[in-house]
């Protein structure tokens, strides 16, 4: 029997991301001001290329007020189509709250951003014709 994973819940995949983050800081090579993204969404366009979803995570610290961390969760779509007329749905983000605000909060606020990003991504795969990118 071949066995197929099921994808991650993007609240555990948002999760995930934030607690990342969180173990890196404090370390040598840390880092207060950046960015992850992991794919939540993958799907065949019309020409054969790949639309991925992706949910996003902003870190940043307030360097020159109360120095709080925060995070801003958010979404997008991007197709890999070579030469696509239309190829990003564009980023949208909660807005930022403390990196100490309960993790499970902040993953479920970014469902809807994620949501709009599948749907983007499905209409897009069912028009576009754009194919896929074969190295040249
Ligand atoms: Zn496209």
């Amino acid at each position: 029997m071949v066995y197929t994973p099921a994808p991650p819940d993007p609240t555990d995949v948002v999760t995930d991301l934030i607690d990342a983050h969180v173990r890196q800081l404090g370390g040598q090579y840390s880092s207060e001001h950046y960015r992850l993204a992991e794919v939540v969404g993958r799907y065949t366009t019309v020409g054969g290329a790949t639309v991925e979803t992706k949910a996003l995570a902003k870190f940043e610290r307030n360097v020159l007020g109360d120095r709080q961390r925060t995070v801003a969760v958010g979404a997008a779509a991007q197709c890999m189509g070579h030469g696509c007329a239309d190829p990003s749905s564009g980023e949208s983000f909660v807005e930022p709250v403390p990196l100490d605000t309960n993790r499970h909060d902040v993953a479920t606020a970014v469902l809807p951003h994620i949501q709009t990003a599948r749907e983007w991504a499905q209409a897009h795969a069912e028009r576009c014709r754009a194919q896929r990118y074969a190295g040249r």
